[in-house]
């Protein structure tokens, strides 16, 4: 039996550090606010390689509250374009769309599933403020070519960096490249807490100041309110899960590394399609996703042989109900990948004869 992910198994690893930390907090008597969440941020900041690092209620708040700030600073403003690619996470594109801006659907690389320079460039009009490239199942974009499109059209860039904590391009880290960028702690992502968190990173004094403040009433100072704000802090109880589990965020990150390594050279199923890496530092596999055209038929075989599957995603945001002004729009390779994706499993905890059982079972399906 091999589960998608073993949430109970990945933290029982950190259980006496965990219920230590948890201890701590409820024994300080500070539950918002305090040295855990601001040790957190500084650890978090150093680890990406970014200056600052503003901790938030979740993943969504971390991009809906960058693009507010960049609303109060001026920068944009109600109806201007943000590019997006097609084949994300529904996140990405409500960050766009709670802010009242207009999402760009854009198509992805067949191969890496991530958005391209060149095709940015392609749909950039006068209204186009910001790009958000999404690091999709932990492989970073290419970031060098992105920037240097943003620098010539001056445009924004907010990562959406929620699946590739720890991913980087020339050294440099996911959430070190962009204006802004947004990272989700939800708890099956490969940083996660035990429970909801997010964070801002950035390297702009100014912007930071303004976020935290958005993310806390609009407030730089008690009662004094200068934005109309919202309440999304990260609170000292995740904090201090955080502080514990990001020590060992990069040992997970190998032995992700190690089984997406195993998976690619062991998996040799004609009606299978490897997801393609540009090299070993841009990936950090939060999910290890397989392209075929037999996914029902995959995803049941395999369920047969005691393996778990997920899709991720059935459904492009393009194509919910909820974006039904959109659902006319063709992004032909976002769709088709929409239809031939299957997640299989990548846990860290995973033993070897489990990863094993995964190739071979792969190998042996036919139709
Ligand atoms: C998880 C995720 C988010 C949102 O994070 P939450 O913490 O769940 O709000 C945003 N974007 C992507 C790509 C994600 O995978």
């Amino acid at each position: 039996m091999v589960e998608f992910l073993n949430l109970k198994a990945i933290n029982a690893r950190f259980e006496n550090e965990l219920k230590n930390a948890c201890a701590k907090v409820i024994d300080s008597g500070w539950y918002i606010q305090g040295k855990e969440v601001e040790e957190f941020e500084k650890n978090f900041a150093d680890y990406c390689g970014s200056k600052f690092a503003i901790g938030v209620a979740n993943g969504l708040d971390a991009l809906i509250l960058s693009l507010r700030a960049w609303k109060e600073m001026g920068l944009v403003s109600e109806g201007d374009e943000v590019i997006v690619p097609g084949n994300t996470y529904i996140a990405s594109v409500l960050a766009i769309s709670e802010n009242k801006l207009t999402p760009k659907f854009i198509e992805p690389d067949r191969n890496t599933f991530n958005i391209k320079a060149s095709e940015i460039e392609n749909h950039i009009t006068k209204k186009t403020k910001a790009v958000l490239p999404v690091h999709l199942y932990g492989q970073i974009c290419e970031m060098e070519e992105i920037k240097k499109i943003a620098n010539k059209h001056n445009l924004l860039i907010l990562e959406d960096s929620a699946q590739s904590h720890g991913a980087k391009i020339n050294g440099k880290k996911a959430g070190s490249w962009g204006d802004a960028a947004g990272f989700s702690f939800y708890p099956g992502k490969n940083l996660g807490a035990l429970g909801d968190a997010g964070i801002i990173t950035s390297d702009s004094a100014e912007f930071s100041e303004i976020v935290r403040a958005i993310a806390n009433y609009g407030s730089k100072r008690k009662y004094i309110n200068d934005f109309q704000g919202v309440n999304s802090r990260l609170d000292e109880m995740q904090a201090a899960m955080l502080n514990v589990k990001l020590k060992y965020l990069d040992i997970d990150i190998e032995l992700r590394r190690n089984i997406a390594s195993k998976y690619l050279r062991g998996m040799t199923n004609d009606l299978i399609r490897l997801p393609e890496v540009i090299n070993d530092e841009a990936h950090v596999w939060h999910l290890f996703v397989v392209q075929t055209d037999y996914r029902e038929q995959l995803a049941n075989y395999l369920k047969s042989r005691g393996i778990n599957t997920l899709i991720h995603y059935p459904i492009p945001p393009h194509k919910q109900k909820a974006y039904h002004h959109y659902n006319e729009q063709r992004l032909p390779l976002t769709e088709k990948i929409h239809e031939s994706v299957l997640s299989l499993p990548i846990d860290p905890t995973m033993t070897e004869e489990q990863i094993q059982e995964v190739i071979i079972a792969v190998n042996e399906f036919k139709i």
